[in-house]
């Protein structure tokens, strides 16, 4: 495209609120053929909640939730928000005057896999079936079974473990975007497919991509995981999307021909994509495109 061009394109981009950053995402975005959304924060609201507890052992429902609320709370992770918005709560309730929260120490994360730390003496761990078994936590059926039904209901169930045993866990959910079914059934029309990729478990990957209608999904994958899925497809000759929102998503939102970010999104993320999509709905995913195939014709 000419500069005039890309000039006029990217003021009406602007103006929709589809930043483009330069002329090569605007010269790319028209070859698009597979679209990569990330699923947390892009498929979804990113905003989860906790919607069930369930407790398997008798440690008190008030300690429960303060010692995995103390853990959280140094987590900036959207589950953590929720998790220790639902201890405020539960706190409230009781009509508590102490802390919600104990004092944690030796905090770290583990990425991809939850939270651990120190409440007095034991060992606190809040996360998932792999952070369990990371430290050789046993789940036992009982906690197998909660967990398997939770997925299935595309929520994310977060174990939390004291002192070596699964003392409870939370279900928490994070709701689909209002518009990301019609926006995946519209690239279909485009002839352009869909592929979901998240570092969440499968069940509850696969869950959230039948409620979208998405029918690849590459789960449990790290952010260089996401990066090389994309280069395998490039490989192929396909000319990739990626939208995403996390620091987990940059590698692959630098890797795509067209990087597009999610506005509510981390910076990093921002800063790594080509395009933003500042009002972070997933209809201005076509927009770009749409602006980009209009860019070029008019040219040829
Ligand atoms: P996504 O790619 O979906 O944004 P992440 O890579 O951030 O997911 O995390 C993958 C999984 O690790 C989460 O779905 C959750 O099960 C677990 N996890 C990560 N951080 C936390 C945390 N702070 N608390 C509980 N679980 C966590
Ligand atoms: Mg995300």
């Amino acid at each position: 495209a000419t500069p005039t061009a890309v000039m006029v394109a990217t003021g009406k981009g602007a103006s929709q609120g589809v930043l483009i950053k330069g002329g090569n995402a605007l010269e790319n975005a028209h070859k698009v053929k597979t679209v990569v959304f990330d699923k947390t924060g892009t498929l979804t609201e990113g905003k989860p909640m906790v919607v069930g507890l369930k407790r398997f052992s008798n440690v008190p429902i008030q300690e429960f939730c303060t010692v995995a609320a103390a853990a959280e709370a140094n987590s900036e992770h959207p589950i953590a928000k929720a998790v220790v918005k639902y201890a405020k709560k539960l706190h409230q309730q009781y009509g508590s005057n102490t802390e919600y929260v104990t004092e944690l120490r030796d905090f770290e994360v583990h990425l991809g896999a939850g939270v651990s730390g120190n409440v007095g003496e034991k060992l606190v761990l809040v996360g998932n079936r792999k952070l369990m078994l990371s430290y050789n936590v046993q789940l036992g059926h009982e906690v197998e079974d909660y967990v398997s039904e939770t997925e299935r209901l595309a929520c994310t169930c977060v174990l939390v473990a004291i002192d070596g045993k699964v003392a409870g866990a939370f279900a928490v959910t994070d709701p689909v975007k209002p518009e990301a079914e019609r926006v995946v059934s519209f690239l279909r029309s485009m002839n352009i497919s869909s592929i979901m990729v998240t570092g969440d478990n499968w069940a509850t990957a696969s869950a959230i991509a039948k409620e979208v209608g998405i029918d690849q999904v590459f789960a449990e994958t790290d952010p260089i995981g996401k990066a090389n899925m994309i280069k395998e497809l490039q490989m192929k000759g396909v000319a990739v999307a990626m939208v995403g929102d996390g620091i987990n998503d940059s590698p692959a939102l630098v890797a795509a021909d067209v990087g597009m970010a999610i506005g509510a999104g981390t910076n990093v993320a921002i800063e790594a994509a080509d395009v933003v999509l500042i009002k972070s709905n997933l209809e201005d995913v076509i927009t770009a495109i749409d602006l980009s195939k209009k860019t070029l014709n008019r040219i040829r």
